[in-house]
């Protein structure tokens, strides 16, 4: 997509081709027109209206005194905090419920002058790869034929790819912004786990979540990133670490040593097509001078189970939460407060999210701890080991975002271990917490879009961003 990517848009409002009140009015009509695509959950137009026009006016005073963002609309997954605005997780336990706090990464983008257009959908409690898993319906890839958008911040994905705003934050536990951004063709960027802050942002798996990013450019993302990550005194995880100047991009790209997974490209899960483009890539990027190395990671196969051992666990205690008591949904007419309990939850949450709350409450019993749950902390560090290896002699790991292209709506609700399976490349960065960035790498024969990863060791995402922005997507 060219010139719907911020620096573009920026460029153009500094010299005076376009007001921000123009760019919102834009983007809301845009927002209009796509709105069978159920997108947005709530739209902020009259606040953005507002707050663009008092920005342009400041602009015209005083351009020196605008924030980095002016310029930067941005959509909010249904699962970040925004003070006076609702947040329901794409669930039906929060409807209506109002954030009392905004999180810390959307307040450092509120100071540098971004504009929140809209919350939008997602699956409920960030649950999911298709966006089918939302109280509030399914939202649909723009691309046609009734496909997902990918998920679980499938609609950040499509807010973007419909230009509805210039980019999403979402949020990703185990490839939630990369898979929907490489099934509708954009770059999905998650950061170091503790590079940004988690304060504000409804918790699904809290050691594997973190905010990222859906743009249309890694120019974005680094930008986005840089404002948002660093310490933050609401959330103990989140690193002290010095914040690198990461919009400062250099796409000349030295020779790295980049590694790949044999198993990876010949897993049975693999779309021929997705197959040959990344290994086409892969001879692309040793032609340009890399050196690139096949590996054995026998751990592959290990990965989703473990994952969805540890992350239902995580969620069964988080989710525990919504009882009906404190806030969000409670259930009438109950006989004591078991049964308000009972029924609060069996009424106020999703087949998915309960399915994954049984699971969870399960490896988590005694009698089962240490044949689950435990044996998954084993294989969470195994792997984490066997990264930290690989990146003592390696730049970047690379591997397809996604097996497959998006799925038509529908197709996999029946099975949903068809659905985590699909997850296979993504959760290796969440259950290490490296960094991983998706970007475009092709399209196959019904001209669906599918996407390359890259990733690197803890706290690289400079070099990271730096070898994303000098491949040509
Ligand atoms: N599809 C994965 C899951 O359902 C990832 C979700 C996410 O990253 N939030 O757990």
């Amino acid at each position: 997509m060219e010139n719907n990517d911020f620096v573009s848009i920026q460029s153009q409002i500094v010299s005076g081709k376009l007001t921000v009140t123009q760019l919102v009015s834009e983007y809301l009509k845009a927002i209009d027109s796509t709105k069978q695509l159920n997108t947005y959950l709530e739209v902020f137009a009259d606040e953005a209206i507002e707050r663009a026009k008092i920005l342009d006016e400041q602009f015209l005073k005083n351009p020196a005194s605008m924030g980095r963002l002016y310029g930067m609309v941005i959509s909010i997954k249904d699962v970040i905090c925004y003070k006076g605005h609702q947040v329901t997780g794409g669930s039906k336990i929060l409807a209506g419920f109002e954030s009392l706090y905004t999180a810390t990464a959307l307040q450092r983008l509120l100071e540098e002058d971004v504009i929140v257009i809209g919350r939008v959908n997602c699956d409920e409690f960030a649950m999911g790869s298709g966006n089918e898993n939302s109280a509030y319906g399914p939202t649909i890839n723009a691309l046609g034929d009734n496909r997902v958008p990918g998920g679980s911040s499938g609609a950040s994905a499509v807010a973007v790819q419909t230009n509805t705003c210039t980019a999403s934050l979402g949020s990703d536990t185990g490839g939630s912004v990369r898979q929907p951004a490489a099934f509708c063709g954009l770059v999905g960027m998650k950061p170091t786990y503790g590079r940004i802050s988690r304060y504000g942002l409804l918790a699904y798996a809290s050691s594997f979540d973190q905010i990222g990013t859906i743009t249309h450019t890694v120019a974005d993302a680094a930008l986005l990133l840089e404002i948002m990550a660093g310490p933050d005194d609401y959330d103990s995880t989140a690193s002290p670490m010095a914040v690198e100047k990461y919009s400062d991009l250099d796409s000349e790209a030295t020779p790295k040593k980049i590694a790949y997974f044999e198993s990876t490209l010949n897993h049975p899960s693999i779309d021929p097509e997705i197959r040959s483009s990344s290994l086409e890539f892969i001879e692309k990027l040793k032609k340009d001078g890399h050196e690139v190395v096949s590996l054995d990671f026998d751990l592959l196969d290990y990965l989703i189970p473990a994952y969805y051992v540890l992350t239902t666990a995580e969620a069964s205690t988080n989710l525990s939460r919504y009882d009906g008591v404190r806030f969000g949904y409670r259930t009438s007419e109950v006989k004591d407060l078991q049964d308000s309990y009972r029924k609060s939850r069996t009424e106020g949450f999703g087949t998915e999210v309960k399915r994954r709350i049984l699971l969870g409450t399960f490896v988590l019993s005694s009698g089962y701890y240490d044949a689950y749950y435990q044996k998954a902390q084993k294989v969470r560090r195994l792997i984490t080991e066997q990264t930290k290896e690989i990146f003592q002699s390696f730049d970047h790991i690379i591997m397809p975002v996604t097996p497959t292209v998006a799925w038509k709506i529908g197709e996999k609700s029946a099975d949903p271990i068809a659905t985590y399976l699909a997850d296979i490349y993504t959760v290796q960065a969440n259950m290490t917490g490296i960094p991983a960035i998706a970007i475009p790498l092709g399209k196959n024969q019904e001209n669906m879009p599918f996407g390359i990863q890259i990733m690197s060791a803890r706290y690289t995402e400079h070099a990271l961003l730096n070898f994303a922005q000098s491949i040509d997507y």
